[in-house]
């Protein structure tokens, strides 16, 4: 596709231009985000990427091509190898509207969250730190008129909700999980007017199916994966697709981690939140049983990213420096290595040519050989990545 058919072939991909506008007229137009709507002077998301392949929308038979491509390399990686893997991108399987949108859902839920959390005294915290208390938890689900205190009693009485009293990061996201269904999926909470409003106008027909196919797509190729026994990185892409790609795949581990790691979702180490989003989804893993599969990345769209943020006007999402990136990729490595210590299911492939994360990665694992706590897997070096397990 040029350069001069992309931006508009992914405004009507990916902006809510296709069908009603996200204007003043949408309600709860004025509560978007603006990283989450689609920008017309940003619609080809090459722009500055020269790393990542960039796919746009143009029809369901053409995201069915994808799929058969993907498939096809998960074949030959399966016939090559007995512990192949093979990456895919999520933006090539459906519209990229959805992504866009299903983020915003995901981001404001969150935001929720923290609100309520610096509302009791936990600002600055890190996420898996702030416990909410369930008592006033209660008290704002019901001023927002989510759930009357009767009805949401028996929430917080669960396996797993409130079991000391509070309500963390996952027990909040499950519990989102379970009230939210399909149908409500866009509606979100409104904190000034203290009531859950849609985020946009509901999907048509059209596009609920094109979402679902979609899904469905993701799972062939998982099916297939599985099958194969090949692992499926599913790669990291803009941040306003992101949440969306990383929360899909992290359902896609739930149901194929469960012998083995399948799937692997992709953290991208220059975003400012890359630490929380690793140990939110490692901890929920640990809950759960499943095996953690990660695919550590610095970021290939940094460029792009600021220049989005800066022209658009919201907080740029990477990391001011260089070296707060390699900080934090350290940091997540250090993390997930840990768990690989304690919680032999945890799996890391250290995507990187940097020296310095090598030597570490290196020095980390003969150490951990030393003592004995390293896994099995090995460590395989070549073309950017160090698998450990
Ligand atoms: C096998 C493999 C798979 C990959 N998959 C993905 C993927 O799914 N998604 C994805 O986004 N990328 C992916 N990448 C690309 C990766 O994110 C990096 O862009 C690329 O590898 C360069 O980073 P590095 O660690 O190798 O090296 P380095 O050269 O040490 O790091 C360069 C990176 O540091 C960061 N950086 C540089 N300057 C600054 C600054 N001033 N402030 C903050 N951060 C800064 C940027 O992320 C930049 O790309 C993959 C790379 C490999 C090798």
């Amino acid at each position: 596709m040029s350069t001069a058919e992309a931006p508009g072939e992914s405004c009507r991909s990916s902006a809510g231009l296709h069908g009603p506008s996200p204007s003043s007229s949408t309600p709860g137009a004025e509560q978007r985000e603006k990283q989450y709507r689609a920008h017309r002077g940003f619609g080809d998301r090459r722009g500055g990427v020269i790393s990542a392949r960039t796919y746009f929308y143009a029809d369901e038979a053409k995201c069915d091509q994808h799929m058969e491509t993907f498939l096809r390399c998960i074949d030959a990686s399966g016939g090559s190898s007995e512990n192949g893997f093979s990456a895919i991108k999520l933006t090539a399987l459906g519209r990229p509207q959805f992504l866009l949108q299903f983020s915003e859902v995901l981001v404001k839920w969150r935001r929720f969250f923290h609100q309520m959390a610096a509302e009791q005294g936990q600002a600055g915290r890190a996420a898996l730190e702030m416990k909410l208390e369930a008592e006033k938890l209660q008290e704002a689900l019901a001023n927002l008129g989510i759930a009357t205190k009767a009805e949401s009693q028996h929430w917080f009485t669960g396996e797993n909700l409130g079991m000391s009293g509070t309500v963390d990061l996952l027990d909040w996201n499950s519990l989102i999980d379970s009230r939210t269904k399909l149908s409500k999926l866009l509606l979100v909470p409104n904190m000034q007017t203290g009531q859950l409003e849609p985020l946009l106008s509901r999907f048509t027909e059209e596009e609920d199916l094109q979402m679902k196919r979609m899904l469905q797509r993701m799972d062939v190729l998982a099916k297939r994966a599985t099958e194969k026994g090949v692992r499926l990185m599913v790669d990291a892409e803009q941040s306003y697709f992101q949440p969306a790609i990383s929360r899909l795949t992290l359902e896609m581990q739930r149901r194929f981690n469960r012998d083995r790691a399948i799937i692997f979702n992709t953290y991208q180490c220059y975003l400012k939140e890359a630490y929380d989003n690793v140990t939110v989804d490692v901890e929920l893993s640990r809950r759960e049983g499943w095996h953690f599969g990660t695919k550590l990345v610095r970021g290939a769209y940094m460029e792009q990213e600021r220049e989005r943020a800066a022209q658009i006007g919201y907080e740029d999402p990477i990391n001011p420096t260089y070296e707060k990136t390699n900080e934090m990729y350290h940091r997540c490595l250090d993390y997930i290595l840990e768990e690989i210590k304690h919680n032999r299911k945890a799996n890391v492939m250290v995507a990187s040519h940097n020296e310095d994360t090598v030597k570490f990665t290196l020095h980390r694992w003969v150490l951990g050989r030393q003592h004995g706590v390293a896994g099995t897997g090995g460590l395989r070096d070549g073309g950017g990545r160090a698998e450990l397990r």
